[in-house]
């Protein structure tokens, strides 16, 4: 099986699985207890915490484990929003964030705050002088994710995060498809809030955390035993907190070895696809993005389709557009990017991982070329375009969803 979808989740590491073992079987004990086993199951917990701060360049005591990505941005979005209500209610994010940002951010507009979200244009990243334009007396929080999951599009944070500290707004991002991926610092990035998840990186599901500024004051929003600093209550998940550090011990080791090679991958992966198979273009900025991450559309496909295919293939990929059981719904990150429907819905998102080869690589540009293929052969949309080809005018407008 060749697995291309590293930004829905990736396999758990040997390694991750060794250190997790033992606080399975041997030092289970709760942390808050005293004795042996507890103080044992203690010490794991905090020598992860300094894992997770040291790839981040931020202290310990800065670092909350949560339940994961989604728990980390609703505990700091909903935690600043309350917190500072009585100084305004608006807050500013992006049209791209995940679900995790944005349906908090909904949420919370339905209970007296006000949200602007910020476009991104073709290239899929926000433009600083909107942000500035956006901005109030009544700005209380900027949320803008780092790296977006989709089409892996990196966000100006650190311009962002200058901003916002000039104007004393919180700043939050959503790191989860960042890490472990590009160099994030907590201080270049001027960032008070940065969220983490453990499974995008090669650590287990439903662990993460969220670094929080000393000195960044959060309205609790999970009530409980008043554990994580009264931020995450429960008995803490320290086999998942352990499996957390132990991935990003081993992200911050490789960061640079696996940049360059995913890189390289990836470039291979574009390329290949874009000289074998006709009307393929590269959705988002083809600069300013992660390693290892592309997302590309087909014209006259439909990208549920062609994920079937490679699936038949041994194939795992992704695509933004998903059959719903009444219709096409398109991606809403592909059609921030200003995407209509005929160019949203052949979208394929090939995300690497280190695991992958290059051997891999070419099998599948070999397997989008025939898939592609296939399905145009039975596409009534392809045909028709097809004809109308000759229309020069047509041809033009499509090159302008490429910027290459
Ligand atoms: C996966 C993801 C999340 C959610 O993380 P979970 O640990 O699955 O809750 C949040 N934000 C981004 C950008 C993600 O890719």
């Amino acid at each position: 099986m060749i697995y291309m979808d590293h930004a829905a989740t990736s396999p758990v590491r040997k390694e991750v699985v060794e250190a997790i073992e033992p606080y399975f079987t041997e030092f289970y004990g709760n942390p808050s207890t005293i004795y042996k086993v507890g103080r044992e199951a203690k010490k794991g917990l905090e020598n992860a915490r300094e894992n997770v701060a040291k790839l981040i360049g931020a202290k310990a005591d800065e670092i909350i484990f949560t339940s994961g990505g989604t728990e980390s941005d609703n505990i700091a979005i909903k935690g600043i929003a309350l917190k500072n209500k009585d100084k305004g209610n608006h807050i500013i994010t992006s049209s791209i964030e995940h679900p995790a940002v944005l349906e908090t951010c909904r949420y919370l507009e339905k209970n007296g705050f006000e949200v602007t979200y910020l476009p991104v244009y073709q290239e899929g990243i926000v433009r600083i002088d909107d942000l500035k334009e956006a901005i109030t007396d009544k700005t209380i929080l900027i949320t803008v994710m780092h790296v977006n999951s989709e089409i892996g599009t990196i966000q100006p944070i650190a311009e962002i995060g200058k901003i916002a500290k000039e104007k004393n707004i919180k700043f939050h991002t959503d790191a989860v498809q960042s890490i472990g991926k590009i160099p994030v610092n907590v201080d270049k990035l001027n960032v008070d809030l940065l969220s983490i998840s453990a499974h995008k990186i090669y650590g287990p599901k439903g662990v993460g955390a969220l670094f929080v500024r000393k000195g960044t004051r959060l309205e609790t929003v999970l009530h409980g035993g008043g554990q994580e600093k009264n931020l995450s209550s429960g008995t803490e998940n320290v086999p998942g907190a352990v499996g957390l550090g132990k991935a990003c011990e081993l992200a911050g080791k490789e960061l640079e070895k696996n940049m360059k090679y995913l890189a390289k991958l990836r470039d291979r992966l574009v390329e290949g696809i874009t000289t074998n198979v006709d009307e393929a273009y590269v959705n988002g900025d083809t600069d300013k993005k992660v390693p290892g991450t592309t997302n590309l559309h087909f014209v006259g496909i439909e990208g549920e389709g062609l994920v079937l295919l490679l699936d038949g293939k041994n194939i795992a990929a992704a695509t933004g557009s998903a059959c719903s059981s009444k219709k096409l719904e398109a991606s809403y990150v592909l059609k921030a990017l200003g995407l209509d429907d005929v160019h949203c819905h052949g979208s394929l998102r090939l995300t690497l991982g280190s695991e992958n080869t290059e051997e891999e690589v070419e099998y599948v540009i070999e397997s989008i070329k025939e898939a592609v293929a296939r399905l145009r052969s039975m596409s009534s949309i392809w045909n028709e375009r097809e004809s109308k080809m000759k229309d020069l005018e047509d041809k033009n407008r499509c090159k302008t969803c490429s910027l290459e």
